[in-house]
């Protein structure tokens, strides 16, 4: 199994047990059977040239979950840093991990989908270390928003060379996103989305998921508050962004960015399934000229209200109902970004 072959890379510094779990659940890590110990002169020279060290928690359900990250342990290890990886089957987990080895690690990094990194950034947050990012979901859009690579290797480069970038945080009714909060259309499409189609349909299963759940869902009133003024229309679909793309590389508007200390809103009105195939290009890219049938909204404070409760979908996940509070916490969690495209 992977994560017993990553055992070999693991680190040969002397102050730091370093560890490797053997994968069948998050945190079980058999500590006495994995300590590594080495008294070889020359690994002496190399614990102290090692002063950096990445606590990687792998997310065994993500679609590339299953992936090996022994290249990712390798690029680490020839920059001088050490990694101690642990595998994740509950999201509640995170915290307790960071903290056991938190007087160990000098970064945290998240292999998984944007809902795994939806529950790390409360955890990473409190611990002040940066955040790392292997893409192994299905949409991978906050990597996307980074300019993170998809691929495995290029993706722990950046881990390994790239710089930190500030990003900001979407708040919704005190809970984190970091991509994007949706209501009406989008929550049909997660409902839809089980890992059971996930897993077999991959990128399909988006467009799959969308065309059901067009047909079931209905027009409702909102009333939405941006930055105070009040705005009433009626609504299919309603997306509060933090960064520049959601749902598996749609893009809120081409022009926005995790670290603008702003949030983009766009609400589609009633339409037909074929107004909305037209409208389908502006959703993908984000470039609304003259819109028809949306509505576009910025700022800092938007609150949503509906007539009755609907559900969010938040980062990909659904997590609470309307009415729907948003602010947004400006630069204020380190990511590992590349360095040769650092957000603004
Ligand atoms: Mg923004």
């Amino acid at each position: 199994m992977q994560m017993a072959d990553a055992q070999r890379n693991r680190s040969r510094r002397h102050e730091i047990p370093h560890v490797a779990d053997s994968g069948r659940s998050s945190g079980e890590v058999p500590v006495a059977e994995e300590l590594h110990r080495n008294t070889d002169q020359s690994e002496e020279k190399e614990s102290v040239m090692a002063a950096q060290c990445a606590l990687i928690m792998i997310n065994n359900l993500s679609r590339q979950g299953e992936n090996s990250i022994d290249p990712v342990v390798r690029i680490l290890k020839n920059k001088g840093i050490d990694s101690i990886i642990v595998c994740l089957d509950r999201m509640e987990d995170i915290s307790r991990l960071i903290n056991r080895y938190q007087k160990d690690i000098d970064r945290i990094v998240i292999g998984g989908g944007d809902g795994t990194l939806n529950a790390a950034v409360k955890p990473v947050l409190e611990s002040g270390l940066p955040l790392g990012i292997l893409p192994l979901g299905t949409a991978n859009d906050l990597a996307r928003t980074l300019g993170i690579p998809v691929g495995l290797e290029d993706a722990a480069e950046v881990l390994a060379g790239g710089r930190i970038g500030m990003i900001d945080i979407g708040v919704v009714n005190d809970i984190y996103f970091l991509n994007a909060a949706s209501i009406g259309l989008a929550v049909g499409v997660t409902h839809m989305l089980d890992r059971g189609i996930k897993k077999r349909w991959g990128g399909l299963a988006y467009p799959i998921a969308f065309f059901k759940a067009f047909r079931y869902t209905r027009a409702f009133l909102v009333q939405i508050s941006c930055d105070g003024v009040n705005h009433r229309h009626k609504s299919i679909h309603l997306t509060v962004a933090n960064g520049r793309h959601y749902g598996r590389g749609l893009t809120v508007r081409d022009d926005a960015e995790i670290d603008d200390q702003k949030l983009h809103c766009y609400s589609l009105e009633p339409q037909s399934f074929w107004q909305l195939f037209k409208a389908a290009p502006s959703i993908v890219k984000g470039t609304f000229v003259n819109p028809e049938n949306i509505k576009l909204f910025e700022g800092r404070r938007i609150d949503i209200i509906t007539r009755r409760p609907k559900q969010i979908a938040i980062d990909g996940e659904l997590m609470g109902q309307t009415p729907a509070y948003f602010s947004i916490k400006d630069r204020i969690l380190p990511v590992f970004v590349p360095a040769e495209t650092p957000p603004r």
